[in-house]
Protein backbone atom coordinates (compact mmCIF):
# COMPACT_ATOMS: atom_id res chain seq x y z
CA UNK A 1 0.00 0.00 0.00
CA UNK A 2 1.14 3.58 -0.97
CA UNK A 3 0.12 6.86 0.05
CA UNK A 4 0.96 10.03 -1.18
CA UNK A 5 1.00 13.16 -0.03
CA UNK A 6 1.99 17.36 -0.50
CA UNK A 7 4.05 19.04 1.93
CA UNK A 8 3.51 22.64 1.14
CA UNK A 9 6.41 25.52 1.80
CA UNK A 10 5.00 28.63 4.06
CA UNK A 11 5.91 32.24 4.22
CA UNK A 12 4.94 34.64 7.11
CA UNK A 13 3.22 37.49 6.11
CA UNK A 14 3.73 38.72 9.90
CA UNK A 15 6.54 37.35 12.51
CA UNK A 16 5.98 39.40 15.72
CA UNK A 17 9.00 38.34 18.54
CA UNK A 18 7.58 39.30 21.87
CA UNK A 19 9.92 38.21 24.61
CA UNK A 20 12.08 35.49 25.59
CA UNK A 21 10.49 32.76 28.10
CA UNK A 22 11.87 31.13 30.94
CA UNK A 23 12.12 28.06 29.20
CA UNK A 24 14.56 29.51 26.64
CA UNK A 25 11.71 29.75 23.84
CA UNK A 26 10.26 32.94 22.56
CA UNK A 27 6.90 34.09 22.49
CA UNK A 28 5.97 34.34 19.02
CA UNK A 29 3.30 36.16 17.34
CA UNK A 30 2.69 34.93 13.64
CA UNK A 31 0.33 34.97 10.62
CA UNK A 32 1.35 32.19 7.79
CA UNK A 33 -0.08 30.66 4.85
CA UNK A 34 1.07 28.19 2.34
CA UNK A 35 2.36 28.18 -1.25
CA UNK A 36 2.29 26.16 -4.09
CA UNK A 37 5.48 25.21 -3.87
CA UNK A 38 5.38 21.84 -2.02
CA UNK A 39 7.76 18.45 -1.59
CA UNK A 40 6.17 15.39 -2.25
CA UNK A 41 6.49 12.67 0.32
CA UNK A 42 5.68 8.94 -0.70
CA UNK A 43 4.92 6.49 1.86
CA UNK A 44 5.02 3.16 1.16
CA UNK A 45 3.70 0.41 3.97
CA UNK A 46 6.57 -1.76 5.06
CA UNK A 47 5.47 -5.00 7.35
CA UNK A 48 8.64 -5.56 9.32
CA UNK A 49 9.17 -2.81 12.48
CA UNK A 50 11.32 -0.09 10.43
CA UNK A 51 11.33 3.52 9.58
CA UNK A 52 13.29 3.90 6.45
CA UNK A 53 13.89 7.38 4.86
CA UNK A 54 15.29 8.33 1.19
CA UNK A 55 15.82 11.26 -0.59
CA UNK A 56 17.61 12.23 -3.86
CA UNK A 57 18.59 15.95 -2.02
CA UNK A 58 22.16 15.95 -0.81
CA UNK A 59 21.09 18.44 1.70
CA UNK A 60 18.43 16.07 3.78
CA UNK A 61 19.68 13.42 6.53
CA UNK A 62 18.22 9.83 5.61
CA UNK A 63 17.67 8.86 9.49
CA UNK A 64 16.66 9.97 12.89
CA UNK A 65 18.21 13.77 12.11
CA UNK A 66 15.14 13.47 9.11
CA UNK A 67 12.14 15.52 10.93
CA UNK A 68 10.27 13.41 8.33
CA UNK A 69 11.84 10.04 10.55
CA UNK A 70 10.78 11.37 13.53
CA UNK A 71 7.49 12.36 12.91
CA UNK A 72 6.79 8.48 11.73
CA UNK A 73 8.96 7.27 15.10
CA UNK A 74 6.54 9.64 17.45
CA UNK A 75 3.55 8.04 15.54
CA UNK A 76 4.86 4.36 16.14
CA UNK A 77 5.83 5.08 19.53
CA UNK A 78 2.92 6.96 20.72
CA UNK A 79 0.72 3.98 19.59
CA UNK A 80 2.80 1.51 19.56
CA UNK A 81 2.43 0.51 16.05
CA UNK A 82 4.45 -2.40 15.07
CA UNK A 83 4.25 -2.12 11.20
CA UNK A 84 6.70 -0.11 9.43
CA UNK A 85 6.87 2.86 6.68
CA UNK A 86 9.66 3.53 3.93
CA UNK A 87 9.58 7.36 3.55
CA UNK A 88 10.56 8.91 0.20
CA UNK A 89 11.20 12.72 -0.47
CA UNK A 90 11.27 14.42 -3.42
CA UNK A 91 12.74 17.72 -2.28
CA UNK A 92 11.33 21.10 -3.85
CA UNK A 93 11.65 23.20 -1.02
CA UNK A 94 14.70 25.04 -0.49
CA UNK A 95 16.55 23.57 2.84
CA UNK A 96 17.23 25.84 5.62
CA UNK A 97 15.52 29.00 4.20
CA UNK A 98 12.80 30.14 6.52
CA UNK A 99 10.15 28.29 4.52
CA UNK A 100 9.35 25.45 6.97
CA UNK A 101 10.33 22.63 4.22
CA UNK A 102 11.54 20.18 6.75
CA UNK A 103 8.29 20.81 9.29
CA UNK A 104 6.25 20.82 6.37
CA UNK A 105 7.48 17.01 5.45
CA UNK A 106 7.21 16.03 9.38
CA UNK A 107 3.29 17.53 9.38
CA UNK A 108 2.72 15.39 6.14
CA UNK A 109 3.95 12.42 7.28
CA UNK A 110 2.11 12.56 10.27
CA UNK A 111 -0.86 12.94 7.94
CA UNK A 112 -0.16 10.17 5.56
CA UNK A 113 1.13 7.50 8.55
CA UNK A 114 -1.94 8.32 9.91
CA UNK A 115 -3.67 6.88 7.10
CA UNK A 116 -1.64 4.18 6.26
CA UNK A 117 -1.44 2.75 9.61
CA UNK A 118 -5.23 3.00 9.80
CA UNK A 119 -4.57 5.05 13.12
CA UNK A 120 -7.85 7.85 12.76
CA UNK A 121 -5.99 10.02 14.78
CA UNK A 122 -7.69 13.67 14.14
CA UNK A 123 -5.94 16.52 12.50
CA UNK A 124 -6.05 18.63 15.48
CA UNK A 125 -4.16 15.60 17.72
CA UNK A 126 -2.22 15.41 14.93
CA UNK A 127 -0.62 19.08 15.20
CA UNK A 128 -0.74 18.76 19.12
CA UNK A 129 1.78 15.67 18.76
CA UNK A 130 3.83 17.85 15.99
CA UNK A 131 4.32 20.39 18.07
CA UNK A 132 6.53 18.11 19.34
CA UNK A 133 8.99 17.81 16.68
CA UNK A 134 9.16 21.31 15.67
CA UNK A 135 7.39 24.82 16.59
CA UNK A 136 6.05 25.05 12.96
CA UNK A 137 5.12 21.26 12.69
CA UNK A 138 1.59 22.42 14.21
CA UNK A 139 0.58 25.02 11.16
CA UNK A 140 1.60 22.39 8.53
CA UNK A 141 -0.15 19.61 9.74
CA UNK A 142 -3.37 22.04 8.78
CA UNK A 143 -2.33 24.44 6.09
CA UNK A 144 -4.08 27.01 4.55
CA UNK A 145 -3.37 30.47 6.80
CA UNK A 146 -3.07 30.78 10.34
CA UNK A 147 -2.67 33.23 13.16
CA UNK A 148 0.01 31.13 15.25
CA UNK A 149 1.43 31.99 19.00
CA UNK A 150 2.94 30.40 21.88
CA UNK A 151 6.25 29.71 20.05
CA UNK A 152 4.00 28.91 17.10
CA UNK A 153 2.17 25.78 18.05
CA UNK A 154 -1.03 27.47 19.38
CA UNK A 155 -2.41 27.65 15.76
CA UNK A 156 -6.01 29.73 14.78
CA UNK A 157 -7.25 29.14 11.23
CA UNK A 158 -7.69 32.11 9.16
CA UNK A 159 -9.45 32.80 5.61
CA UNK A 160 -7.30 32.49 2.86
CA UNK A 161 -6.18 35.85 1.56
CA UNK A 162 -6.98 36.99 -2.14
CA UNK A 163 -4.93 34.60 -4.11
CA UNK A 164 -1.56 36.68 -5.76
CA UNK A 165 1.98 35.63 -7.34
CA UNK A 166 4.40 35.27 -4.79
CA UNK A 167 8.20 35.28 -6.29
CA UNK A 168 10.83 33.54 -3.67
CA UNK A 169 14.09 34.20 -3.70
CA UNK A 170 16.91 32.25 -1.71
CA UNK A 171 19.89 33.61 -1.80
CA UNK A 172 22.98 31.12 -1.72
CA UNK A 173 23.84 30.83 2.25
CA UNK A 174 22.40 29.26 5.02
CA UNK A 175 20.97 30.90 8.37
CA UNK A 176 20.58 29.24 11.24
CA UNK A 177 17.08 29.94 12.95
CA UNK A 178 19.13 29.87 16.45
CA UNK A 179 21.97 32.23 15.60
CA UNK A 180 18.99 34.88 14.10
CA UNK A 181 17.37 34.31 17.95
CA UNK A 182 20.92 34.77 19.68
CA UNK A 183 21.48 37.99 18.35
CA UNK A 184 18.16 39.22 18.20
CA UNK A 185 18.14 42.63 20.53
CA UNK A 186 14.51 43.06 20.94
CA UNK A 187 15.23 46.71 22.48
CA UNK A 188 14.55 48.72 18.93
CA UNK A 189 12.94 46.16 16.74
CA UNK A 190 10.42 46.25 14.14
CA UNK A 191 7.11 44.70 15.28
CA UNK A 192 4.27 44.40 12.58
CA UNK A 193 0.62 44.75 14.00
CA UNK A 194 -0.60 41.31 13.81
CA UNK A 195 -4.30 42.69 14.61
CA UNK A 196 -3.98 44.87 11.58
CA UNK A 197 -2.74 41.92 8.92
CA UNK A 198 -5.18 39.52 10.58
CA UNK A 199 -8.11 42.41 9.53
CA UNK A 200 -6.59 42.92 6.28
CA UNK A 201 -6.98 38.90 5.81
CA UNK A 202 -10.85 39.00 7.01
CA UNK A 203 -11.49 41.72 4.99
CA UNK A 204 -9.74 40.02 2.00
CA UNK A 205 -8.06 43.41 0.91
CA UNK A 206 -4.86 42.71 -0.56
CA UNK A 207 -3.15 46.28 -0.62
CA UNK A 208 -3.88 46.04 2.95
CA UNK A 209 -2.20 42.95 3.35
CA UNK A 210 1.05 43.97 1.40
CA UNK A 211 1.34 47.31 4.04
CA UNK A 212 1.12 45.45 7.10
CA UNK A 213 3.23 42.33 6.45
CA UNK A 214 6.11 42.88 8.82
CA UNK A 215 8.73 40.59 10.19
CA UNK A 216 10.70 41.45 13.88
CA UNK A 217 13.70 38.72 12.97
CA UNK A 218 14.53 40.66 9.06
CA UNK A 219 16.64 43.06 10.73
CA UNK A 220 18.99 40.79 12.43
CA UNK A 221 19.30 38.83 9.42
CA UNK A 222 19.83 41.82 6.84
CA UNK A 223 22.39 42.92 8.93
CA UNK A 224 24.61 39.81 8.98
CA UNK A 225 23.94 39.18 4.83
CA UNK A 226 24.01 42.22 2.60
CA UNK A 227 22.25 39.73 -0.11
CA UNK A 228 19.04 39.79 1.65
CA UNK A 229 18.72 43.64 1.20
CA UNK A 230 20.41 43.78 -2.51
CA UNK A 231 17.16 41.06 -3.16
CA UNK A 232 14.50 42.90 -1.29
CA UNK A 233 15.81 46.46 -3.03
CA UNK A 234 15.79 44.22 -6.46
CA UNK A 235 12.20 43.26 -5.88
CA UNK A 236 11.08 46.68 -5.19
CA UNK A 237 12.45 48.51 -7.90
CA UNK A 238 10.96 45.44 -10.31
CA UNK A 239 7.29 46.13 -8.89
CA UNK A 240 6.53 44.00 -6.35
CA UNK A 241 3.50 45.24 -4.07
CA UNK A 242 5.17 43.72 -0.82
CA UNK A 243 8.48 42.40 -0.03
CA UNK A 244 9.46 40.37 3.16
CA UNK A 245 12.22 37.97 4.62
CA UNK A 246 9.85 34.37 5.67
CA UNK A 247 10.92 32.90 8.84
CA UNK A 248 14.66 33.73 9.94
CA UNK A 249 15.37 33.69 6.59
CA UNK A 250 17.13 33.67 4.23
CA UNK A 251 14.35 33.21 1.70
CA UNK A 252 12.68 36.39 0.42
CA UNK A 253 9.56 36.62 -1.20
CA UNK A 254 7.35 39.52 -3.01
CA UNK A 255 3.81 39.32 -3.31
CA UNK A 256 2.73 40.88 -6.35
CA UNK A 257 -1.13 41.12 -8.20
CA UNK A 258 -0.16 41.08 -11.87
CA UNK A 259 1.61 38.22 -13.91
CA UNK A 260 3.88 40.37 -16.24
CA UNK A 261 5.19 42.35 -12.88
CA UNK A 262 5.69 38.71 -11.50
CA UNK A 263 7.51 38.12 -14.58
CA UNK A 264 9.63 40.89 -14.09
CA UNK A 265 10.72 40.26 -10.82
CA UNK A 266 11.33 36.45 -11.42
CA UNK A 267 13.50 37.90 -14.59
CA UNK A 268 15.24 40.57 -12.71
CA UNK A 269 17.13 37.77 -9.95
CA UNK A 270 17.44 35.13 -12.13
CA UNK A 271 21.20 36.04 -12.86
CA UNK A 272 21.37 37.07 -9.61
CA UNK A 273 20.26 34.09 -7.46
CA UNK A 274 19.95 30.24 -8.77
CA UNK A 275 17.02 29.32 -6.61
CA UNK A 276 14.21 31.64 -7.74
CA UNK A 277 10.23 30.01 -7.94
CA UNK A 278 7.19 32.23 -9.20
CA UNK A 279 4.33 30.18 -7.22
CA UNK A 280 0.96 30.98 -6.68
CA UNK A 281 -0.61 31.51 -3.00
CA UNK A 282 -2.30 29.01 -1.71
CA UNK A 283 -3.66 30.33 1.76
CA UNK A 284 -6.67 27.67 1.29
CA UNK A 285 -6.73 24.23 3.57
CA UNK A 286 -5.78 21.10 0.86
CA UNK A 287 -6.30 18.69 4.36
CA UNK A 288 -9.51 17.05 6.10
P1 LIG B 1 11.93 26.92 9.53
O1 LIG B 1 11.35 27.90 8.57
O2 LIG B 1 10.90 26.05 10.21
O3 LIG B 1 12.97 27.48 10.47
P2 LIG B 1 13.70 26.08 7.49
O4 LIG B 1 12.91 26.15 6.24
O5 LIG B 1 14.55 27.25 7.79
O6 LIG B 1 12.71 25.82 8.68
P3 LIG B 1 14.39 23.33 6.96
O7 LIG B 1 14.43 23.29 5.47
O8 LIG B 1 13.21 22.74 7.62
O9 LIG B 1 14.61 24.83 7.49
O10 LIG B 1 15.75 22.63 7.45
C1 LIG B 1 16.46 22.98 8.60
C2 LIG B 1 17.45 21.86 8.94
O11 LIG B 1 16.73 20.67 9.26
C3 LIG B 1 18.39 21.51 7.80
O12 LIG B 1 19.67 21.85 8.19
C4 LIG B 1 18.26 20.01 7.58
O13 LIG B 1 19.49 19.33 7.64
C5 LIG B 1 17.35 19.52 8.71
N1 LIG B 1 16.27 18.63 8.22
C6 LIG B 1 15.79 17.56 8.87
N2 LIG B 1 14.80 16.98 8.17
C7 LIG B 1 14.62 17.70 7.06
C8 LIG B 1 13.73 17.59 5.95
N3 LIG B 1 12.83 16.61 5.85
N4 LIG B 1 13.81 18.53 4.99
C9 LIG B 1 14.72 19.54 5.09
N5 LIG B 1 15.60 19.66 6.10
C10 LIG B 1 15.55 18.77 7.08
Amino acid sequence: MQILEKAPAKINLSLDVLHKRDDGFHEVEMVMTTVDLADRIELTLLEEDTIRVESESRFVPNDERNLAYRAAKLLKDTYDVKQGVRIFIEKNIPVAAGLAGGSSDAAAVLRGVNKLWDLNIDLDDLADLGSQIGSDVSFCVYGGTAHATGRGEKVTQLPAPPSCWVVLAKPPIGVSTQSVYQNLKLDGAIHPDTKAMIQAIQAHDFNSICKEVGNTLEGVTLSLHKEVAQIKDQMREAGADAVLMSGSGPTVFSLVEQDARAQRIYNSLKGFCNEVYIVRMLGYRETT
